[in-house]
């Protein structure tokens, strides 16, 4: 396996990202920033402003962004990691960094529920839940930063369990509904704990995925009450319209629009959440690995999809691929902040893309593509084999 990225540079580092041509800053309330540079010292962002405001002395490394956008690193809410770069769904290797390249910088395990011969029972549900904690948080495939560890829920489990869990480190639970676990009352009472002890959990909403999952309708998702409304437009089965209604209006939780998922049901998902004036809900997944496949592109395409059919400006589109996920996940990243990480993607449109500018391009349904990746500070990317060309790509000036 290939790229595995230290997690920091050794020594102190200071980034200098100059001559941005569009700050895009992943929170709704101001989805663009007045400012071309961006300092980030030691991975954190220490400074966001014009050139002549901010202190750029005694950098390690300058990046000139060419006029180029800069986001904050996307992030896929909905992933489903096995072992390293591996996914045995689909049997690839390498797809983690496909999806750098595609300008995701975290992803969140809704469960590694592909493993091969995944324990059931509730020592073997904890077991594969720390291990997988520990083995995604020591490897970093390209530098991209997997929170996995996402146990399922499965009947016989205690209070206990969830605290034993917590303790040893595992923050997320994967897909209620996955598991044994398919009704309401005891989603709830096992979703409760998980939440009494820092765990972020979701629910895989709407029909089966693949032959032996389980439908999960509005009723029992609002009854489970998880932090995230998992692919509120179904995995790939979406529930109907009424229901995923309900569920807007019934809960504040998040709303995850995924890839592999319904593309109608997602854009009647965001035109409700427009309505009721909840756009800060929707975030963003592939559930990727799948039985749909693996989109290296998928977050890409989900901003493209919402923001030219469903009519949102393309930068505010990409704040439910960013900043909303962050909040909704409680993430250090996913916003250009002081003291959040210093993740980023850079973007340009596309060579001949119709639109004139970043935003254009993808309002028109064209993707943008990627000319850089930063993670923590440090360079990890340049310009994307993946992505369609980008007109203009960054560079690095110094080391
Ligand atoms: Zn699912």
């Amino acid at each position: 396996m290939s790229h595995d990225e230290p997690k920091s540079a050794a020594g102190p580092t200071k980034l200098v990202i100059r001559n941005i041509g569009l700050l895009l800053s992943g929170a709704l309330e101001k989805p663009i920033l007045d400012a071309d540079t961006i300092v980030a010292e030691n991975g954190k962002i220490t400074a966001i402003g014009r050139a002549k405001d901010v202190d750029t002395e005694g950098a390690t490394t300058i990046v000139d962004a060419n006029g180029t956008a800069v986001a904050p690193g996307l992030i896929d809410s909905h992933v489903h990691p096995v072992a390293g770069e591996w996914t045995p769904r689909q049997n690839q290797i390498g797809w983690i960094d496909s999806f750098l390249h595609g300008g995701v910088t975290t992803m969140i395990s809704a469960g590694e529920v592909h493993m091969p011969g995944r324990p059931k029972d509730i020592v073997g549900v904890k077991a594969m839940a720390i291990f997988a904690q520990r083995a995604f948080d020591n490897l970093r495939p390209g530098g991209v930063k997997v929170h996995a560890g996402a146990p399922v829920i499965e009947h016989g489990m205690t209070e206990e369990d969830f605290k034993e869990m917590a303790t040893a480190g595992v923050r997320w639970l994967g897909e209620v509904g996955l598991g044994s676990v398919k009704d309401g009352p005891t989603a709830r009472k096992m979703v409760a704990w998980a939440r009494k002890y820092g765990m972020n959990s979701t629910i895989h909403t709407g029909g089966p995925s693949i032959p032996g999952s389980g439908l999960i309708d509005a009723d029992v998702v609002l009854e489970a009450d998880t932090d995230i409304v998992g692919h509120i437009n179904g995995g790939h089965t979406a529930l109907p319209d009424g229901q995923i209604r309900c569920i807007c209006e019934g809960c504040k939780r998040g709303l995850e629009l995924v890839h592999n998922g319904n593309e109608r049901a997602a854009l009647y998902t965001l035109r409700t959440a427009r309505e009721m004036g909840d756009l800060n809900r929707v975030i963003l997944g592939t559930d990727a690995p799948a039985g749909s496949g693996v989109q290296p592109l998928g977050i890409l395409r989900m901003v493209s999809m919402l923001s030219s059919l469903g009519e949102v400006p393309a930068e505010v589109a990409f704040c439910f691929a960013t900043g909303n996920t962050a909040r909704m996940r409680t993430l250090d990243c996913g916003i250009i902040e002081t003291d959040r990480s210093a993740d980023f993607v850079f973007m340009d449109k596309a060579q001949h893309s119709a639109g004139k500018n970043i935003l254009e391009c993808v309002q028109l349904g064209d993707l943008p593509g990627v000319g850089m990746t930063i993670i923590d500070g440090i360079v990890r990317t340049q310009r994307s084999r993946n992505t369609p060309p980008a007109a203009k790509v960054p560079e690095i000036v110094a080391h």
